[in-house]
């Protein structure tokens, strides 16, 4: 048996919310229940969006919520190097290809459901030599990763099985982009290696991603995590919390419970992790939780109103 690491892997783009808390403290409970060990990402591979004070204001946050780790903090900025490998050796199995597509040629190709990933379509896929020197004059392309017409399957510690067929539900997906920036699919897979984590718990919007993850992982030669995705926070029906809802931000959180634990506490009863709506430190919820109850946690595995 490896032993258990998780991570907290925030994007330093805005202070804590509810929705994030949520996650956060799933992560923790999941790993400690477990005794196992915290890891903390600070994902700023976006370098215009993740701003400074949003890494230390996080690490303040997760702190003082008692959202405690025992190794890092890890950054995606100066990680350069090791994407570069993984991407290399992508590459040196004829798996990447340069990819010209715009924005607006993407969404014109397919038309999305509420909900459904865009699928490529392969538009750059078969281009000749010669086509691909033609129009890389004109325009810097990402790269795309090939994806085999396979099915790619996990058994979730919270939502059970699923699977995708990475060819038709998802199609040839980016891991660079055209200004550079490795995607985000394939850092956090080489970043998830790197740090031995063994436990992935984050919101039930990354599950989509996860297939795509688990085939970077085989093609790297990595071991699989176990998965927990977790329910999201959302304002109103399918509309998750995010950094516009001021009333789930931190700061207002903390003026309308008073301290930490309180709002903790009201998480935790809100998601059914407790029974009454009172303070609750993230050690005293650890007393009564165990991974075993994931599956009938939560009545909804997806979302859960936030009030
Ligand atoms: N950085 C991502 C976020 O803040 C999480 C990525 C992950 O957990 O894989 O939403």
């Amino acid at each position: 048996m490896r032993p258990v690491v998780g991570r907290f892997a925030p994007s330093p783009t805005g202070r804590m919310h509810a929705g994030n808390i949520f996650a956060s403290l799933m992560a923790w409970l999941v790993v400690k229940s477990q005794g196992g060990r915290m890891v903390l990402r600070i994902e700023d591979l976006d370098r215009q969006r993740s701003k400074p004070q949003f890494i230390d204001g996080v690490q303040r946050d997760l702190e003082m919520l008692g959202l405690t780790w025992d190794a890092g903090p890890f950054f995606q900025h100066d990680r350069d190097e090791a994407y570069q490998a993984a991407f290399d050796k992508l590459e040196a199995q004829g798996l990447v290809y340069p990819c010209f597509c715009t924005r607006a040629d993407l969404h014109a190709a397919s038309a999305p459901h509420r909900g459904e990933k865009l699928v490529y379509p392969g538009t750059c896929r078969a281009l000749s030599e010669a086509e691909r020197a033609r129009r890389a004059a004109e325009r810097t392309p990402a790269l795309r990763l090939s994806v085999p017409a396979r099915t790619f399957a996990l058994n979730d510690q919270v939502q059970g099985p699923y699977q995708q067929d990475l060819a038709q539900d998802c199609g040839d997906f980016l891991i660079r982009r055209s200004d550079g920036a490795f995607a985000y699919q394939l850092a956090v897979v080489v970043d998830d290696a790197a740090q031995g984590i063994t436990s992935v718990v984050r919101g039930v919007d990354l599950l989509c991603s996860t297939p795509q993850q688990l085939y970077l992982q085989e093609l790297l030669g990595f071991e699989h995590p176990a998965y927990a995705h977790v329910p999201l926070l959302v304002a109103e029906r399918d509309r998750r919390l995010s950094k516009r809802d001021r009333d789930a931000s931190l700061e207002e959180l903390l003026a309308r419970f008073g301290t930490p634990a309180a709002i903790i506490g009201h998480i935790a009863w809100l998601t059914g992790l407790a029974e009454a709506d009172e303070p609750r430190t993230p050690e005293e919820l650890l007393e009564r939780f165990a991974v075993e109850k994931l599956p009938q946690l939560f009545n909804d595995p997806v979302q859960i109103p936030w009030r």
